[in-house]
């Protein structure tokens, strides 16, 4: 798989696009797609079918996807949005790095 730089729980700020300059929290990561889906970040409007649980159905608004190019790490040490690279460490595990203050981000 070819992966993502940025996973589920991790925290995004949004360089491109409409919602340029807000941050949120990556709720959904799409590899294979290249996308992910940040909290409260691209929302949509989405009519929804009747189901049993809400058999009215009705419009729900939603996030929708976004192109992983559109968001950056914000890096949990130093709070920067920031491009991420990689070290092996001693164990032989790859984590993320932070390119401004250089800690781990795993
Ligand atoms: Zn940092």
């Amino acid at each position: 798989m070819a992966g993502l730089n940025v996973k589920k729980g991790d925290r995004v700020k949004v360089i491109a696009g409409k919602d340029k300059g807000k941050e949120g929290e990556i709720i959904r990561a799409l590899p294979s797609k290249g996308r992910v889906v940040v909290e409260k970040v691209n929302m949509i409007k989405k009519a929804m079918r009747p189901t049993q649980q809400n058999p009215q159905g009705g419009i729900s608004t939603m996030e929708a996807p976004l192109n992983v190019s559109n968001v950056m790490l914000v890096c949990p040490s130093c709070k920067a949005a920031t491009r991420v690279g990689h070290r092996v460490k001693d164990d032989g595990k790859k984590v993320r790095v932070c390119k401004k203050c250089g800690k781990d981000i795993d």
